[in-house]
């Protein structure tokens, strides 16, 4: 068993989550990755070798959210540092969207982080450590045309950030939400080119941010040197909104 400080980080199989393990990993944390499938979990624990591994966990499934826990314990000591970055998008103007389209999003995106959080916060409690950060995003506060769902699931996970950060701020755990813009990965891979540059026009730095950016906010807020900020969202979108 490692004697390093374990830390979880959903959707850890590519994109932003990918980078905010090996992000971890290099301020020396052992670093539980989740993915959706055998494969995508395979794929972390290669790519993590002696620094943590990967495990399946579907955050619309509570069982298979409780499966996953009873395999951490088996193998390491509980997270005290927990990244909530599984995410999904079903866009769609809210006249067209179905209620598939609305639920699967706020399912995943909002109710998932609650089930994950609350059996984690436990051992953060008993530790009097710990620190919780969630993938919000800039839309979260801006709004987005055709992303009502995203959008309500973001902006409920930064309600869901501070009112946490207020419940268990006496036990020395801080959790604070990073809001990024728009990022290179598969989530904005899907974007019209159309899209893209008329995303780019808004963006005062202007270019895409880059995994490595946001991955090194989240690394900051787990470390011993952000104590002090709970209760917060940082933004990372290069000048896109500041409020
Ligand atoms: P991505 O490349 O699409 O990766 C999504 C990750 O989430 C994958 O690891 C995926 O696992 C996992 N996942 C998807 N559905 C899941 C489910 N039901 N249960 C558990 N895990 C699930 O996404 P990304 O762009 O890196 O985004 C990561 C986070 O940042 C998200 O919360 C997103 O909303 C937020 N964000 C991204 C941007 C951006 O510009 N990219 C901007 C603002 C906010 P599999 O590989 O197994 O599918």
């Amino acid at each position: 068993m490692s004697d390093r400080v374990t830390a979880l980080v959903t959707g850890a199989s590519r994109g932003i989550g990918a980078g905010v393990a090996q992000a971890l990993v290099a301020a020396g944390f052992y670093v539980v990755g989740t993915a959706t499938s055998e494969p995508g979990s395979e794929q972390i624990s290669a790519a993590l070798g002696d620094d943590g591994f990967g495990l399946v966990l579907k955050l619309q499934d509570s069982e298979n959210i409780a499966g996953a826990f009873s395999q951490i314990k088996d193998r390491v000591a509980m997270p005290l540092v927990l990244v909530n970055n599984a995410g999904i998008t079903k866009d769609n103007l809210l006249l067209r969207m179905s209620d598939a389209e609305w639920s699967e999003v706020i399912d995943t995106n909002l109710n998932g982080a609650f089930r994950v959080t609350k059996p984690i916060l436990r051992g953060m409690l008993k530790a009097r450590w710990g620190r919780v950060i969630n993938m919000g995003s800039v839309v979260g506060r801006m709004g987005n045309p055709g992303q009502a769902n995203y959008v309500a699931s973001k902006a409920g996970l930064e309600g869901f950030t501070r009112s946490l950060a207020l419940e268990v701020a006496s036990r020395g755990i801080t959790v604070n939400a990073v809001a990024p813009g728009f990022i290179a990965t598969d989530m904005t891979d899907s974007l019209t080119l159309e899209q893209s540059a008329m995303m780019m026009e808004r963006i005062p730095l202007g270019r895409m941010g880059n995994v490595q950016e946001v991955a090194a906010t989240v690394a900051f807020l787990a470390s011993e040197n952000a104590g002090y900020i709970t209760g917060q969202t940082l933004q990372v979108n290069g000048g896109l909104h500041f409020v």
